[in-house]
């Protein structure tokens, strides 16, 4: 093997930005060096995020289905919980995707350098890897190095103190667990691990849990979570953290002055990521970073430097795969010389709660605050024949009309099922739809999928299953 490899383009990173991006660039005849330190590609998404905390929120469902079966006449008992097989299952699921994402690039003919980059100039890259240094000479290069979780001043370093990763092995189900953090990775792993048996208190900074998301979208979640967690402490922060010989003492300092000294078997650090952009030797490629540490980029991706392109979580929000798997294409198109942008009018967000929230193009939080002026079509599931029958009715669809051109601005779902509905608002929102559109456009009955179209005929207020005539 040698120690000096020449390829057109090298991928750093391989999770889903960095992937998307060398398998489009060897389908489009390209020479592809992808370097991750992992067996196969597939990056936080794949091996310790989006993937193995849906296969357990997937458990975690079914759990809180079963205790609610009774009110529908069917009993099944308390459910017996063998952990070891619910992770094996999960490990297996992670399993099966990465190990088809490494069949794929092998069948690309993607060179898999098994290692960790770093820059020496714009033109190379020294790989760490097991068997000794390797170095590669590159044409371009897509830095795709991803995100890792920000840690918190004053915690200590303990086994009981887990970060999301560590929470995604499910080590045991610990009696009570603090979630410091009420985004959506904290609330779907404290979803998680409450279905399972903890009791879960959730400490979140701000007002609100999911900060930046729509109230009226949280509302119904924050009613469910207020019931399955033990609690919930908005306006709260976390001042002090020691461990004991049976737990951790968190002091929970609250906005009105009280605090409150609690114990606690594990905490759950979940209050963001942070892009991994310190070493790489961006410095020596020349490419700079902002105050954040994510790295700029032009339309087309591009670096300040113009061999190197850079795409996904480094490079700054939305943290999400699907945003850094379209980005990874179109960098992989610009290396090939094609005349392309990242311009979407919408990125879809989902969190996989119960219920649900997804949202996507403008938001009512954002219309608000830059006051531009919407028209707001709302359809309570109330009224939706198939959240009858699935005994949830506590959801909303809402969609953000533009009040001249009446085009889709945005829409939000919360309820179950509202991460596969939403892909319908994205489509529109990108083909420039109008209400009208949604509106005539014939949704199978009984479905979910019915509120939206009930949503746009509530804007020429004449849904047929809500009465509310509209206002001249
Ligand atoms: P990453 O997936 O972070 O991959 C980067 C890769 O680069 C890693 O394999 C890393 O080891 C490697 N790397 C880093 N530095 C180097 C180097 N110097 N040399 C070689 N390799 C290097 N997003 C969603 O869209 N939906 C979800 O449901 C969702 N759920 C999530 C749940 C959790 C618990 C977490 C933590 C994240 C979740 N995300 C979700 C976010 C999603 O995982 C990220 O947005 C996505 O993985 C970013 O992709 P990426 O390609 O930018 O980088």
């Amino acid at each position: 093997m040698s120690d000096i490899v020449s390829t057109r383009l090298a991928v750093l990173g391989g999770g889903p930005g960095g992937y998307a991006a060398a398998f489009l660039a060897a389908d489009l005849g390209m020479e592809v060096t992808l370097v991750d330190p992992a067996a196969d590609p597939g990056g936080v998404c794949l091996y310790r995020g989006c993937i193995p905390s849906k296969a357990l929120l997937h458990v975690a469902r079914l759990l809180s289905e079963a205790r609610e079966a009774p009110h529908w006449g069917v009993t099944f008992g308390e459910p017996r919980v063998d952990l070891d097989r619910v992770r094996a299952w999960k490990d297996e699921v992670v399993k099966k995707l990465t190990g088809g994402v490494g069949q794929l690039s092998k069948r690309r003919k993607v060179q898999h350098i098994h290692g960790y980059g770093r820059f020496q100039d714009p033109h190379t890259l020294r790989v760490e890897t097991t068997d000794g240094e390797r170095t590669i000479r590159f044409e371009h290069a897509i830095v795709a190095t991803g995100s890792r979780p920000v840690t918190l001043p004053g915690i200590p370093a303990s086994e009981r103190v887990m970060d999301s990763t560590a929470a995604l092995e499910l080590p045991d189900v610990p009696g009570r667990l603090l979630v410091v953090g009420g985004g959506y990775i904290g609330l779907e792993l404290g979803s998680v691990y409450a279905a399972l048996g903890s009791r879960v208190t959730v400490v979140e900074m701000t007002a609100g849990l999911l900060p930046g998301v729509d109230a009226d979208l949280v509302r119904p979640l924050a009613k469910r979570v207020a019931a399955a967690f033990e609690a919930v402490h908005l306006k709260t922060r976390v001042t002090g953290m020691t461990e004991t010989a049976t737990g951790m003492d968190v002091v929970l300092q609250h906005a009105d002055g009280r605090a409150d000294r609690l114990s606690f078997d594990r905490v759950l650090v979940s209050v963001g990521r942070r892009p991994n952009s310190e070493d790489l030797g961006l410095d020596r490629a020349g490419v700079p970073v902002d105050e954040h540490g994510f790295v700029p980029v032009d339309p087309a991706r591009r670096t300040a430097v113009p061999s190197i392109y850079a795409i996904g979580d480094v490079v700054g929000q939305p943290m999400l795969a699907h945003k850094a798997a379209h980005e990874g294409r179109v960098a992989a198109q610009a290396v090939a010389g094609g005349n392309v942008a990242f311009e979407p009018r919408a990125i879809p967000a989902v969190v996989f709660t119960d219920p649900e929230i997804a949202w996507c193009g403008l938001t009512e939080t954002e219309a608000k605050a830059t006051g531009r002026k919407v028209e707001i079509a709302r359809f309570p599931w109330g009224a939706s024949g198939r959240a009858a029958t699935l005994g949830r009715s506590d959801g909303v669809t809402k969609i953000l009309v533009d009040p001249e051109t009446r085009r889709v601005l945005g829409v939000g779902i919360s309820g179950p099922g509202a991460g596969e509905l939403i892909a319908e608002g994205v489509l529109a929102v990108e083909m420039g739809a109008t209400v009208d559109d949604l509106e005539l456009t014939i949704h199978p009955h009984p479905t979910l999928s019915e509120t939206l179209m009930e949503a746009a005929e509530s804007f020429f207020g004449t849904a047929t299953h809500i009465y509310r005539p509209k206002r001249s």
